[in-house]
């Protein structure tokens, strides 16, 4: 035997990779924090070999939609201990900091942090700082000039604009505010995030107001206005407004998916785009706990692994532009993103509701960033509830 080829071999898993529809039984070979290979016997030349014999090596998750500005905000999660170490790689913070936080949010967060940050930059300089007071009731927070400043400033962050449809957030200006976040991201050329669940205001009129690219939050949410009609149909203007290329992202949250809604929009086929936990500081201790947490429940509601695969890897990547870093794919030569997921068995697992399904529950045994192996930490479902 001769020097050692690899790295490190990650041995005897299924690879999944949506991207190039990648689904065998193989070794993955990561050498100077790139995959090196994909294939048989691999493990012979390793300097160090991770079993992962009944488990599913993916490309490092990307968390669509997440909370992570801790200490600043009281929604904030913290970004490795509720992410990276539940084997996420990459996520996009969504509106956590406005144009007045961006530069704490960017120093604390997106660059001291291993996982690849970006962001939805909240249309109120202030951010959703304290949940207990709404970021536009003073509507001049919403300052175009700021927003638009930070984002030209900050091109390899700020991925999209986020503006919070609830009425406790933004008072009765309902659709002027919401108008002119979608002019702010026109100017930009960036796309809205558009949180809903919480307003008078119906979903058909909401996304009449959307372009191509723009994004509904909590597409499942249980609260009025959602996208089921009277009969538990999903809204015909859903598909027209997707048709079109608005997108559906599921951030779970606090109070956000509803089984309810999710399981007859699942079975007539409504799946989200991108499939994000909604991860905050009021839920990393359940009942959204992390991404995978999410990914389990959708596997529980009868989505399978390959549908769910594209929704936490390559749409998601593409969408926030890290696809071009090589985050959402497994590509030899490529940056090696790794995670690796086990099932360990039916759990059950609550919704924003309360209600509960039983689930095959993901656990995460191993996470891969350019190569290098970080540690992970317990499922906090398993922990006394805080
Ligand atoms: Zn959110």
């Amino acid at each position: 035997m001769s020097e050692n080829l690899y790295d490190t071999v990650v041995r005897g898993g299924t690879v999944l990779d949506h991207a190039s529809g990648l689904n065998q039984v193989a070794d993955l070979a990561i050498k100077d924090g790139k995959v090196a290979a994909i294939g048989d016997d691999l493990a012979r030349s390793a300097a160090n070999v991770v079993d992962a014999t009944g488990a599913t090596v993916l490309p490092g998750l990307v968390e669509g939609h997440t909370h992570i500005f801790e200490k600043v905000s009281k929604v904030g999660a913290p970004q490795d201990e509720a992410h990276l170490r539940r084997g996420v790689v990459a996520a996009a913070d969504a509106g956590t900091a406005g144009a007045s936080t961006f530069p704490a949010f960017r120093t604390l967060v997106v660059e001291p942090t291993v996982m690849r940050i970006v962001n939805f930059l909240n249309v109120s300089v202030l951010g959703l700082i304290d949940f207990r007071y709404g970021e536009l009731l003073n509507p001049d927070t919403f300052n175009v000039d700021d927003a638009l400043a930070t984002a030209a400033e900050n091109p390899d962050v700020v991925r999209g604009f986020k503006i919070r449809l609830s009425e406790d957030v933004l008072g009765d200006k309902i659709v002027p505010l919401l108008e002119k976040a979608i002019n702010l991201g026109e100017q930009a050329g960036l796309p809205v995030m558009v949180h809903i669940g919480e307003t008078a205001l119906t979903l058909p009129e909401i996304l009449d107001r959307l372009r191509p690219g723009d994004i509904i939050a909590h597409c499942y949410t249980g609260k009025e206005n959602g996208i089921l009609d009277e009969n538990g149909a999903v809204l015909r203007e859903v598909y027209k407004a997707r048709e079109r290329g608005v997108m559906y992202d599921s951030a779970h949250g606090k109070s956000n998916m509803s089984f309810k809604v999710a399981k007859p929009a699942i079975a007539e086929g409504f799946l989200p785009d991108i499939l994000s936990s909604d991860t905050s500081g009021r839920n990393w201790r359940g009942p959204v706990f992390d991404l995978v947490t999410s990914m389990s429940k959708f596997l529980a509601l009868g989505v399978p692994m390959s549908e769910i695969l594209p929704r936490v890897t390559t749409v998601p990547a593409k969408y926030l532009g890290l696809d071009v870093e090589g985050y959402g794919s497994l590509t030899v030569g490529g940056p090696a993103h790794v995670t690796v997921l086990k099932e360990v068995g039916a759990t059950v697992l609550p919704d924003a509701a309360g209600n509960t399904i039983e689930a095959p529950r993901l656990e995460p045994t191993a996470v891969f960033v350019n190569g290098v192996s970080h540690e992970l930490t317990e499922w906090r479902g398993n922990a006394p509830s805080a």
